[in-house]
């Protein structure tokens, strides 16, 4: 490039000194000069002219120059030129590739643009959404999905967890829908056919449900004799009287396991209906729970307190008694299980503290001891069925591990988390975590 910088000044100079030669014999060197220097960019301004013709055909002609000036210039554009047609049929095929790969998924796989309108979908949607591309495109997704679940769980925009809906094609398939965004407003939505793990997880209730229940009678008569022998077994010898009251405790132990698992069963299989919700008063209900932990253990101090001021401050025209929207016989029981378990989980003289305070938009109910705590290593596993810290422990205090099951299951019905936190030797702290919008004003109808 530098050479012809070079060449083309030499041009220039040349020219200009032919143009005084010429201007010389005129008498004029101006217009010698002038006219050369005319001469140089009108050959110039025709060879743009025709690089702007070679240009609006596509570069694809025989090349037109013979100048060295444009030729090289045009070599420079080639170049160029064909390098972006190799990168535009890389990304073309990089595209394909990846076409084809969402093509050769089971699940659905659909593109929304931020109307909502479909922009893509893979082959799989019409036989788990009845969506055809060469037929919905740009129609809208919600029209088509026509699941009111699915159609607030897209508006909602909170694509953290995913959705379980029924295919809209046959009410016996379950998809899981897990979204999420991408570009400006545009949203992938991935569409899982789950049928089989659903009716296998089923089979799992059902089992479990019919297994609980059917244990309950031959129990019952068990724990029936075994204490009519306690009662009247005079006779018994201490060796027999130790076995029976052993006995006595496992089928105690057994009969609040199956009575849990019968709950749990009915939590899991009938999902939360609005018609079923209650305004609950706060105090009242941890009050109940609280007198019924007090009665179990006299000698441990529960009390209650309810921050009302952080309340009333929040200015949402929230007052005294503070309501809580939900179903009494299932926050009862969650309430119950933790403060029950603090209560089992405290030396004699423990302090049990049932706190209820906002934060960050949440209603907080919490649950605090200060018990033997819990190993950060458990944490994360306290709420799985039948996971206990310690097991030595539990079988002291006829636990059945269950519990926290129960209180977690409770509370995702009514959008809540357990939260819990808690150091060895100092305490533990099992805080419901609420959110806000469940609190009822006392202007409130009952929903
Ligand atoms: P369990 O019937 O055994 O109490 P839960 O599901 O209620 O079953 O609790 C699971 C385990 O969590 C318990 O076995 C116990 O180890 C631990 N745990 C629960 N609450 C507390 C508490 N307040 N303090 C210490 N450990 C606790």
């Amino acid at each position: 490039m530098k050479s012809l910088f070079r060449s083309e000044l030499g041009k220039i100079i040349l020219m200009s000194f032919i143009g005084l030669l010429v201007g010389y014999q005129w008498d004029n060197i101006w217009l010698g000069l002038s006219t050369a220097l005319a001469i140089y960019i009108l050959s110039h301004l025709y060879y743009y002219r025709r690089l702007d013709e070679w240009l609006a055909k596509g570069g694809s002609a025989e090349k037109p120059f013979t100048d060295l000036f444009w030729s090289t210039i045009m070599d420079q554009v080639l170049r160029l030129l064909s390098q972006l047609r190799r990168d535009k049929a890389q990304l073309k095929s990089d595209v394909e590739y990846f076409k084809e790969s969402f093509q050769a998924l089971e699940s659905a796989v659909v593109v929304v643009d931020a109307r909502g309108a479909i922009d893509w979908c893979n082959l799989a949607s019409a036989n788990l959404l009845g969506i055809d591309i060469t037929r919905d495109k740009s129609q809208l997704f919600n029209n088509l999905i026509r699941s009111p679940e699915a159609i607030s769980y897209l508006e909602a925009r909170q694509f953290d967890k995913p959705l379980e809906i029924v295919s809209p094609l046959a009410i016996d398939i379950r998809l899981e829908l897990q979204a999420t965004t991408f570009r400006q407003n545009y949203t992938l939505i991935f569409a899982r056919n789950v049928t089989e793990v659903f009716k296998l997880e089923s089979m799992r209730r059902d089992f479990v449900a019919n297994v609980s229940h059917e244990l309950r009678t031959p129990l019952t008569v068990i724990t029936g004799y075994l204490e009519t022998l306690r009662d009247h077994g005079e006779d018994l010898t201490p060796v027999w009287s130790r076995a029976i009251a052993q006995m006595l405790e496992q089928s105690h132990r057994m009969d609040s396991m199956v009575e849990d698992l019968i709950w749990l069963s009915r939590l899991e299989a009938l999902p939360a209906k609005d018609d079923e919700i209650e305004v609950i008063d706060l105090k009242a209900i941890l009050a109940s729970v609280v007198s019924d932990a007090q009665l179990s253990a006299p000698n441990k101090i529960v009390d209650i307190d309810i921050a009302m001021d952080k309340f009333i401050a929040l200015g949402t025209g929230l007052a005294e008694p503070l309501q809580i929207m939900g179903s009494y016989l299932e926050l009862r029981s969650a309430f119950g299980n933790l403060v029950q378990n603090a209560v089992k989980y405290t030396a004699e003289d423990g302090h049990i503290q049932v706190q209820c305070f906002p934060r960050h938009n949440k209603l907080i109910v919490r649950v605090v001891d200060n018990g033997d705590g819990i190993d950060s290593l458990h944490l994360p596993r306290l709420t799985e069925r039948f996971y206990r810290a310690d097991s030595s422990r539990t079988t002291a205090t006829g636990g059945t591990g269950l519990g926290l099951a129960i209180v977690k299951h409770i509370l995702a019905r009514h959008d809540a988390e357990l939260d819990i936190a808690s150091v060895v030797g100092e305490g533990s702290q099992f805080s419901c975590v609420f959110p806000l919008s469940r609190l009822s004003t006392p202007s409130e109808e009952k929903l």
